[in-house]
């Protein structure tokens, strides 16, 4: 451990030894979030219990110049909570606190530590909910969900985190408590609150949050979808848009990911389609069953095609069940999965699915893909085993190739996951270096010294060359 034992005796007194992690089976914990490529241990792990206590641990590592990375419930996919350059990690886990519900104003003021299933079960006697469902939703955090701008099945028709969020109480680089936004949703500031939303824990620590709730919708029709081919589902999505419905949710599973779930869970699946969509549809009764009707007239119009829909709450929510246990059945097929995040063009889903597959096939890897299909963010998922010789190295160039394919195609990086250090390098394919440097502007003006986070999100240019580094194997293959 690299603290020194005067500092680590200033974080006991602020927070309690119980709130101290120093030994090193502790934080070896702490390692890594879900992209577990990258693993570097934390040199000491701190879990405040209050807004007070992180603004104190943030007064003290200012005055001892020590970096800060936060950290929620480590279920990030770019790296973003692993602490690769060394430093404290702050882990807000303990503050997982309702601190009001406010339903004249469909409000809930939470810490940040609470879970994103755990603000909808505290307000679901109200008939409320917080739309926003990433599929890690019973163990991520609302503030892991605020620092990626998290999204899930329902963001095509819902938005991501950063709709939902009024404001938040931040603790900057001083020590200094501040609210950015405000509590109901009548903002009266500069905008900061949306700068933080998807900073990815790089310009102070969210402590707390004003979200705003919707009501649970009364009426919902959900369907599995089976096609052919991945190709004829893939259009389909965007059939059904460019007819004018906007469902809910539009989820693409392909069979490689199809078998894997029903070998797992055993829902009565067909496990012979090529693919399966899920399509829900939900809101005012009547629309509901307009929209029902088109779909079916769709669907009807495409060969080998088969449409179950969900006779029941148990019959729904197996489908959900499915989906959101994709990438954990996926480990019956292989030890390891990468799952990138690259987001294209909702028209050129069919292209972007072949093209995805060319680049496995060059490699030589299998790959799995669930799709939020209905806003053209792709999870492909390449599978692996680490121990076999090369694989890793195959699995970064893939993953690479696949992320400038997206690029090339007039996408983006990432839909949900965030950049955090997976996708350094392709920052540079992503952005120019003026924007790059307008952005590293606006770093230093939150964060004069660097303490938040370093070293995620935007790419240093000597970031190759810089120590420690090369004990990350991303790093290594990349340079
Ligand atoms: C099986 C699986 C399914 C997933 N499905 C989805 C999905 O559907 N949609 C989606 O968007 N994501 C998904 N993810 C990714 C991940 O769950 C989200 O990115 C989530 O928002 C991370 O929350 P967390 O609490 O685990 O944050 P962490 O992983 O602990 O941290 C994520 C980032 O947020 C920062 N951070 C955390 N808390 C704070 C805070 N209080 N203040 C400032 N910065 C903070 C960290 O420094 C880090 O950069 C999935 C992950 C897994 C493993």
């Amino acid at each position: 451990m690299n603290i020194n034992p005067n500092i680590l005796n200033e974080f006991i007194g602020s927070i309690g030894q119980n709130n101290v992690l120093y030994e090193l089976s502790d934080r070896l914990v702490y390692e890594c979030d879900a992209e577990t490529i990258d693993a570097v241990i934390p040199d000491l792990v701190l879990l405040p219990n209050s807004t007070q206590e992180i603004s104190q641990i943030i007064k003290i590592a200012k005055k001892n110049n020590l970096k800060i990375i936060p950290r929620g419930a480590g279920t990030g996919l770019s790296g973003g909570a692993t602490a690769y350059l060394g430093g404290i990690c702050l882990a807000l886990t303990k503050m997982n606190k309702v601190i009001e519900i406010n339903t004249d104003y469909n409000m809930i003021h939470v810490e940040t530590g609470i879970t994103n299933v755990d603000v909808s079960k505290a307000t679901a006697k109200f008939g409320l909910h917080f739309p926003c469902d990433p599929s890690s939703q019973c163990a991520s955090t609302i503030g892991g969900n605020i620092a990626e701008n998290a999204g899930g099945a329902h963001t095509l028709k819902c938005g991501t985190t950063s709709h939902h969020v009024n404001g938040i109480v931040l603790v900057n680089d001083e020590g200094a408590i501040i609210q950015l936004g405000q509590k109901f949703n009548n903002p009266q500031d500069l905008d900061f609150l949306h700068l933080v939303c998807g900073s990815e824990g790089t310009l102070g620590i969210v402590c707390e949050a004003y979200l705003n709730l919707t009501p649970i919708p009364k009426h919902v029709e959900t369907a599995a979808v089976y096609f052919a081919s991945l190709e004829s589902a893939a259009n389909t999505v965007s059939t059904i848009i460019a007819n004018g419905i906007i469902p809910a949710a539009l989820e693409l599973i392909d069979d490689v990911t199809l078998k894997a779930v029903e070998d797992t869970l055993q829902l009565g699946l067909d496990r012979n389609a090529s693919a399966l969509l899920i399509i829900e549809l939900d809101g005012n009764k009547e629309i509901v069953a307009k929209e029902k009707e088109k779909i079916i007239k769709i669907l009807s119009q495409l060969n080998n095609t088969t449409i179950n829909w969900a006779n029941s709450t148990k019959e729904r929510l197996n489908l959900w069940k499915a989906r959101k246990a994709s990438f954990a059945s996926l480990g019956r097929i292989a030890p390891q999965g990468y799952v990138l995040d690259g987001v294209i063009p909702r028209s050129k889903l069919a292209l972007a699915i072949n093209l995805i597959r060319k680049i496995a096939q060059k490699y030589d890897l299998a790959v799995a893909n669930v799709y939020h299909a209905g806003d053209g963010n792709l999870h492909p998922c390449l599978l692996f085993n680490k121990s076999n010789a090369g694989a890793l190295e195959k699995v970064i160039q893939a993953s690479r190739e696949i992320l400038l394919t997206c690029l090339e195609l007039g996408g983006c990086l990432s839909g949900e996951h965030g950049i955090g250090i997976e996708k350094l390098f392709e920052m540079n394919d992503a952005f120019t270096p003026d924007t790059l440097k307008f952005m590293e502007g606006l770093k230093v003006i939150f964060d004069e010294s660097n303490m938040f986070n370093p070293g995620k999100i935007l790419p240093n240019p000597k970031l190759c060359g810089e120590s420690r580094l090369d004990n990350l194997a991303k790093f290594k293959i990349s340079c």
